[in-house]
């Protein structure tokens, strides 16, 4: 764990200026870097920094959005690489069909998630933030060069000059056109390209329900980009929030050199011989009107940073004309900014990849070895049992089939448990098509004597035509005391 600077300490936001006339307490500085002293919303419109590392993102970004867009559509063997459908309840990914059942898989997969996360952000810091999160990625490589396109940068606290009214409107209207795309691609992984094909050549009435979650995400997403945008990163999401219990002293970050820096001073300043020895930082403030979360990187580490390097780009071009050598702002982490050796051994990235490995084992084990189709036992609801003419004890359930192949299965139900069970009703085998989901009736009997306190162990082996089986444990329901045959 390491400690984050959570307010901002630089000479601009000291001076943010008091309110007159508060009817309460204004704050002695700016408490969030998109908040103003009076509570309103700051405005930001980051000044675009070129460099390499720009370059490196802007490819990354762009493989990433060629990536979501294409992936709904390929597919292997006729069958879709990624699909998710909430109708069928089957989750394709990779090839992989997952279905409801499959609860143990999806424990391990989360788990798995979690300590790929856990275990990245320790090496790495937040640099899935600035380089891969699609908020990230469409905000900034999508959304704001639309945005500089139409109404140029003026860099952090909003653009000064009149907009005219047509660029601001084009601007909506493209951003409108880009949402209401990536909508249609968002939904598209839910019912695959060829149903949204469909959808989207007819009218809307023919289909008003995923019109409507379209309709919606456009929506939603409209807001984001257009109001929400980095409020996202600092306020809403939970990742951001976690950032100083998963990072630890070696994790990398973005890091401003102190040392090397401070104090800082502007060019024409080191003229005089009067004034200290400025530092290697001059004080343009370029990195922070660059900054796209709207923070000052010279306040040190803060949970604001998105790693997004924008920042270290803008400082290298500063320093390059200045003439100083670069990477006053640059990757680093806190053990090396306070003289320590960097090091990738600590227990946590030995103990996280260990647990990984193990999780991933697992997984695949579940997921390779596991049977060709899955088998549910469930009670009829109402009279739990009934008698037959015979007097035995009768009680009817159902049991759930599915077929997790490609191939057509015939399942065969032997019954065991308590002494003389019988199935009543199964004369052949439960056929089942190719990934078939199918409920059947069946009918299980016993002699009154199998009961004891109106319990009976049932056993059901549920066998498929090459002889895998599973076994179902569950009981048969019966009166407490001996029935009386009908007449
Ligand atoms: S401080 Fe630098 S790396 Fe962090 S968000 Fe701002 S510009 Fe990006
Ligand atoms: S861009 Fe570099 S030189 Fe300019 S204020 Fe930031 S740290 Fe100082």
């Amino acid at each position: 764990m390491i400690c984050m600077n959570t307010r901002h300490k630089s000479a601009r936001h000291k001076s943010a200026p008091t309110i007159p006339d508060q009817p309460f307490l204004a704050p002695g500085e700016q408490v969030l870097s998109t908040l103003e002293a009076d509570g309103s919303r700051r405005w930001l419109k980051p000044k675009l920094s070129r460099g390499k590392l720009l370059t490196r993102r802007r490819i990354m970004a762009y493989v990433l959005i060629a990536i979501f867009t294409l992936l709904p559509f390929v597919k292997i063997a006729g069958k879709p690489l990624v699909l998710l459908d909430i109708v069928t309840r089957r989750f394709t990914i990779f090839g992989f069909t997952f279905l409801p059942t499959d609860t143990v898989l999806l424990v391990i997969f989360l788990v798995g998630v979690l300590l790929g996360i856990v275990l990245f952000t320790t090496l790495f810091g937040r640099v899935w933030c600035g380089w891969a999160c699609p908020q990230t990625v469409y905000m900034e490589f999508v959304f704001r060069p639309i945005e500089r396109l139409f109404e140029g940068t003026s860099g952090r606290g909003g653009d000064k000059k009149k907009i005219a009214a047509w660029r601001i409107m084009a601007k909506y209207v493209v951003y409108f056109l880009v949402c209401l795309h990536l909508a249609n691609t968002f939904l598209a992984y839910f019912v695959g390209v060829d149903r949204m094909n469909q959808w989207v050549a007819r009218s809307p009435l023919e289909h008003p329900g995923p019109f409507l979650v379209v309709a919606f995400v456009t929506f939603a997403m409209m807001v984001d980009f257009c109001f929400f945008r980095e409020q996202m990163c600092l306020i809403a999401c939970p990742y951001g929030r976690l950032q100083s219990v998963l990072l630890d002293q070696h994790s990398l970050v973005v890091a401003y050199d102190a040392k090397r820096g401070d104090p800082r001073g502007k060019v024409n300043q080191r003229a005089g011989t009067e004034l200290p020895v400025p530092g290697d930082c001059v004080d343009c403030g370029n990195c922070v009107t660059t900054c796209p979360t709207g923070i000052d990187i010279r306040d040190g580490l803060q949970m604001e940073c998105i790693n997004c390097t924008q920042c270290i780009d803008a400082c290298n071009t500063v320093m390059k004309k200045v003439g100083r050598q670069p990477d006053l702002i640059r990757f680093s982490s806190q053990a090396v900014d306070q003289g320590a050796a960097s090091t990738l051994l600590r227990a946590r990235t030995l103990i996280y990849p260990l647990l990984l490995l193990g999780v991933t084992i697992a997984f695949f084990s579940v997921l390779l070895l596991g049977k060709p189709f899955d088998a549910v036992l469930l009670r009829n609801v109402g009279n739990p049992h009934t008698m037959t003419d015979s007097g035995q004890i009768r009680n009817l359930m159902k049991i759930k089939l599915t077929n997790r192949t490609e191939e057509s299965l015939t399942l065969e139900l032997l019954p065991g448990g308590a002494e003389g069970i019988f199935i009543e009703n199964q004369s052949r085998g439960l056929a089942l098509r190719p990934r078939e989901t199918r409920t059947f009736d069946v009918s299980f009997v016993a002699p009154y004597d199998a009961f004891s306190w109106g319990r009976a162990d049932l056993i059901v082996t549920v066998k498929d035509q090459n002889g895998i089986e599973r076994t179902l444990d569950s009981k048969l329901i019966g009166p407490y005391s001996r029935p009386v045959p009908k007449p």
